[in-house]
């Protein structure tokens, strides 16, 4: 737990989210800006700047994360039509938050996978 870090803060009830799904280790909650009709964001309650130092660290976490993703992907109804998971990491992707989490985006054709 960082006292700065936002997802910590969130993780530790300090600041409010919408939670949709809850584990012993996860988080799952809706992103503040949806940038599709279904957006919600899955941490690991523990701190890991990112993705990539998380698998490192506790792979079983990753996994956990990764499932939780898949369970709020089919919470949300996005099986059928399909959905998408990103990790931003690091300064080229645009990560804002340095705390690994997965974005699970769905409800509507998502377009390319990256902007032209
Ligand atoms: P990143 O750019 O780091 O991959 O994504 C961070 C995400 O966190 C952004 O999509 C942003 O909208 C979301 N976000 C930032 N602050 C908050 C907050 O206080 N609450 C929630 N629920 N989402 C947030
Ligand atoms: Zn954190």
């Amino acid at each position: 737990m960082s006292d700065t870090c936002l997802f910590c803060r969130i993780a530790a009830g300090e600041i409010p989210a919408t939670v949709v799904h809850e584990t012993g280790t996860t988080l799952a909650f809706r992103d503040i800006g949806p940038k599709a009709p279904v957006h919600v964001l899955v941490i690991p309650k523990a701190h890991h700047a990112n993705v990539g130092e998380l698998a490192e660290a506790d792979p079983a976490l990753a996994g956990a994360v990764l499932a939780a993703a898949g369970a709020v992907a089919k919470a949300e109804g996005l099986t059928g039509d399909g959905y998408r998971i990103i990790f931003n990491t690091g300064p080229h992707s645009g990560q804002e938050v340095d705390h690994a989490h997965a974005h699970v985006l769905g409800g509507a054709p998502l377009g390319p996978m990256l902007c032209q």
